[in-house]
């Protein structure tokens, strides 16, 4: 299958068909002999003489190793509803508290709206983290404006980050430069070259060569 690579170092199938990618999976492990039991959940895994017992609902079957692949909990329709996390604590393993890896954020409607009037914008951004007053991790991608905060590929890769801060109880901040990889003077330089070049430009025609307008009907 020949593959492409998408910014932040993903790769795709040429055919960005998610079935090729299905497909290939299974032909390769059909190629080296594995024997896929679907439609068989498994109850429980207790360590054996020779290795380990595992409770499926077509009786028990043994193993010398054990995978333990059941993803996270972030799908239960799919069967990833953290059942695999009681499998490896059972077992012995410690599991850390778990927290979502890659979703939106919210902002509070209450005390700041302007994510609303800008929902559907989206623009290149750098976002930090700041814990306990300490930068802990600065990201550069793409930011889209929603109705309900912020969301795209740079907060869904930060709110990892931003949640495991808070669940670990520090004090958790994020804070948005507009213009990713410049400085506070940069962009003050900028604006008076920008100022000096074209004396009678109004503010927004020369914010509008960095960051998109709003849509008129949202604003
Ligand atoms: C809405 C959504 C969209 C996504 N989009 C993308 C995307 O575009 N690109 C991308 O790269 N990633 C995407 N991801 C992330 C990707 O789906 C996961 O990173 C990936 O599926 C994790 O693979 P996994 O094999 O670890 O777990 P999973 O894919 O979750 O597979 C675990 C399997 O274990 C099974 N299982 C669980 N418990 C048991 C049990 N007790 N007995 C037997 N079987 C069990 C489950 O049924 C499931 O089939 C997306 C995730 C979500 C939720």
């Amino acid at each position: 299958m020949r593959l492409h690579e998408e910014a932040g170092g993903k790769l795709f199938p040429d055919t960005n068909k998610a079935r090729d990618v299905l497909n290939a999976l299974v032909a390769e492990a059909t190629r080296a002999g594995v024997t896929i039991a679907a439609n068989s959940r498994v109850a429980g895994i207790d360590r054996s003489a020779n290795g380990f017992r595992i409770a499926i609902n077509a009786g028990d079957i043994t193993a010398a190793r054990v995978v333990l692949a059941t993803g996270g909990r972030s799908l239960p329709k799919s069967g990833s509803d953290g059942a695999g996390f009681d499998l490896a604590r059972r077992l012995g393993h410690t599991i850390v508290p778990t927290t979502p890896g890659l979703v939106p954020l919210l902002l509070d409607g209450e005390r700041d709206a302007m994510h609303r009037e800008l929902s559907g914008v989206a623009h290149e951004a750098e976002l930090t983290l700041w814990i306990d007053d300490a930068v802990d991790i600065r990201l550069t991608g793409s930011l889209l404006w929603t109705h309900f905060g912020i969301s795209g590929p740079l907060t869904l890769n930060m709110s990892r980050h931003w949640l495991r801060g808070v669940l670990d109880s520090h004090r958790a901040a994020l804070t948005m430069n507009f213009c990713p990889g410049l400085t506070f003077d940069d962009v003050e330089r900028w604006w008076t070259a920008r100022a000096a070049e074209r004396p009678q430009a109004s503010v927004s025609t020369q914010l509008s060569m960095r960051v998109p307008a709003p849509s008129p009907t949202r604003c």
